[in-house]
């Protein structure tokens, strides 16, 4: 009797084994029509500056798709699977190009966005000619490098592939800015900051959302904003969903702020609206009494 229940164990097991794989099998096939069929989008969330209007540090690009019968498909369900199939390659081209075009379009309609982060996944720097791809997207829709920032995770700094550094310091030498994503989460050998191009450090949000209830969560913020105080980089702090939280992080410094706070990723067209209503009542306020 044993017996047969390992056996049935197993096959249960590989039954589940072959519906994962079958599953991902079509999420792959589905992602591949979603790029030729144009289901896929950007949304856009703000960055604020700790300045009295909070005026608009830049936005970052994430990633969308929408799926005619699946509906919304979460990027961390879809990039994976990009990353494992190659798919990413086709997906980032499209996307720096798609980040260019809309900054560009947004100066066009006289709407001030400082800059574009978009995040990048460590394969990319293995293609040769990546840093090229870069620099032809921004020259197709006349953008400056220094207003593309490039979100890059710690397991590209850790890479020690001769073709991920030449692309890291071709990138650095045209102008672009990197941004260290989830800083926190890694295993951050400190040693790669002073080696390394980094402009500005993304601390991960799950410090920012255990602020209120964990003293190491504190100490850790701490530290890391002195860490980007002392290197002279930028600090952006994701995720701050509350006032308590922005509150406590200006007090600390003038860190950067991202988060549901200000506002949720939104498509491009939405923006305009809520740079009006951000504005609004800075400029407002003084001419209302009291
Ligand atoms: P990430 O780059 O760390 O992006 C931050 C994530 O936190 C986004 O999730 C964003 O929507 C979410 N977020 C922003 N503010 C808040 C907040 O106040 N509270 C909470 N709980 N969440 C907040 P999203 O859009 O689902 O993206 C997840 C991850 O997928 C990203 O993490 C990034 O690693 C990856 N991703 C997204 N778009 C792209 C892309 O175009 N290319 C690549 N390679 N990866 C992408
Ligand atoms: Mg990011
Ligand atoms: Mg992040
Ligand atoms: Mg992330």
């Amino acid at each position: 009797q044993a017996k047969s229940e390992a056996r049935h164990s197993l096959m249960l097991f590989s039954a589940d084994m072959n519906q994962r794989t079958e599953a991902r099998a079509a999420l792959e096939q589905a992602l591949k029509h979603a790029l030729q069929q144009g289901q896929l989008s950007l949304h856009y969330q703000p960055q604020v500056n700790s300045d009295a209007t909070l005026s608009l540090h830049g936005v970052e690009a994430l990633m969308r798709w929408q799926h005619p019968a699946w509906g919304w498909v979460p990027p961390d369900r879809f990039i994976p699977v990009a990353e494992e199939s190659g798919l990413i390659h086709p997906m980032t081209r499209w996307l720096l190009d798609e980040c260019c075009r809309q900054l560009a379009q947004w100066r066009h309609q006289g709407l001030t966005v400082p800059r574009v982060a978009l995040n990048l996944s460590a394969r990319s720097f293995h293609q040769p000619e990546f840093a090229q791809l870069v620099e032809s997207a921004l020259r197709r829709h006349g953008i400056a490098p220094g207003d593309l920032v490039l979100e890059i995770t710690e397991s590209v700094m850790m890479d020690t592939r001769s073709v991920t550094a030449a692309n890291l310091e071709r990138l650095h030498a045209l102008g672009l800015v990197f941004s260290l994503d989830d800083f926190g989460t890694g295993y951050s050998s400190l040693s790669y900051l002073h080696r390394l191009p980094i402009g500005e450090l993304k601390l991960d949000k799950s410090f920012v959302q255990d602020l209120s209830t964990s003293p190491t969560a504190r100490a850790l913020t701490l530290s890391v904003m002195s860490l980007a105080q002392s290197l002279g980089k930028t600090l952006v702090a994701e995720g701050v969903e509350t006032r308590e939280q922005q509150d406590w992080l200006q007090a600390q410094g003038r860190p950067v702020l991202q988060g549901y706070l200000f506002s949720r990723p939104m498509p491009a067209t939405a923006l305009t609206a809520w740079m009006q209503g951000h504005t609004a009542p800075v400029i407002a306020s003084p001419l209302t009494p009291g």
